[in-house]
């Protein structure tokens, strides 16, 4: 199979797809599409990268990792704005959260979930250029990152996905993300946070393929908007459509995307969630919200939640969200 598909081609391979995972449960066609793109509408190197995503679910119980979900009353990962099924909130040290997300959490420049963009995916924004990457990789773990990372991940897919489908009334299975690199510097070029870098970009790859809508990375370094240029030539064309590296003329592409009112003012929108504490993107580093200091209920555990809720989610589904990770 080559990589250009037309309609019709695509609906074979989802089909001839969809037939050699008969000892499965019935997934979305969507999901299986995502696979295919990932392995270029190869249809045996789209199963085996499906099936080896599963067993990695089974073998690490991801499928029964605890995500917020509004009704069960855990806390969230990480802040959240604009989503019916949860009220806007941050991260805070209530109860449950483990102390690791709390610790990984004051290092980093200040990410939020928030509202949706004019193809009614969820928009991801976080303030690279603020994280203290050398903090980040002295004081947590790649074992205590990769835990966040997927908590973030499940409760992306399980809970805002099924919100955000749920409002546009089709499959919403992807993000849309803006990094923001105001105040990067050289000292964020550091070789172990880069590492844990790989870690993220790994999972993703690997379990999560197909999932970016589009990614704005704004406010870049000129260094970045001229190597871009190079390299946009050697990328297949569906990748660099997606991406749009920008330096500090990037006001109207976000917009273009974007709608003003879902969008914060820092960006060029008109959006500033003044009614919860830090606004549109809460930041320990900016301090533009109060701090968050873990406590005894917070446990010392590389998870993303203490074990009793680790524990208590294998067993009651309550703890798992809508729990319908591509399948039908
Ligand atoms: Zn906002």
């Amino acid at each position: 199979m080559v990589a250009r598909q037309t309609g019709d081609d695509k609906l074979v391979c989802i089909q001839q797809l969809r037939s050699q995972l008969e000892e499965y449960p019935p997934f979305q066609d969507e999901y299986l599409e995502r696979f295919l793109i990932a392995r270029s509408w190869n249809v045996e190197a789209a199963k085996m990268q499906l099936v080896a995503s599963l067993e990695w679910r089974k073998e690490n119980g991801i499928d029964v990792y605890p995500v917020a979900d509004g009704k069960n009353n855990l806390p969230v990962l990480y802040p959240v704005r604009g989503y019916k099924s949860l009220p806007d909130q941050n991260l805070t040290a209530q109860p449950g959260v483990s102390e690791a997300v709390l610790r990984i959490y004051r290092y980093m420049g200040g990410s939020c979930l928030h509202k949706v963009d004019k193809d009614g995916c969820p928009i991801y924004i976080e303030r690279l250029g603020y994280h203290k990457a050398k903090d980040l990789a002295k004081h947590t773990t790649a074992e205590e990152i990769y835990h966040y990372h997927v908590g973030c991940n499940e409760f992306l897919h399980r809970v805002v996905m099924q919100d955000c489908s749920a409002a546009a009334g089709r499959v919403i299975n992807r993000e849309t993300v803006i990094f923001d690199c105001t105040g990067m510097g050289w000292h964020q070029f550091h070789m172990p946070a880069i590492q844990l870098i790989r870690t993220i970009a790994d999972v993703d790859q690997k379990y999560y393929p197909e999932t970016l809508n589009k990614l704005f990375l704004v406010n870049a370094p000129g260094a970045f908007v001229y190597v871009w240029k190079l390299v946009k030539g050697w990328l297949d064309p569906g990748t660099i459509s997606k991406i749009k590296i920008l330096g500090s003329d990037y006001k109207q592409e976000l917009l273009d995307q974007i709608p003003a009112e879902n969008l914060p003012t820092f960006l060029g929108g008109t959006c500033e969630c003044d009614h919860v504490s830090g606004g549109c993107v809460p930041s320990q580093v900016l301090k533009n919200t109060e701090p968050v200091v873990p406590g005894q209920a917070n446990e010392q555990v590389v998870t993303a939640y203490n074990s009793d809720i680790m524990d208590r989610a294998k067993t009651n589904p309550d703890y798992r969200g809508a729990c319908r990770f591509g399948i039908d």
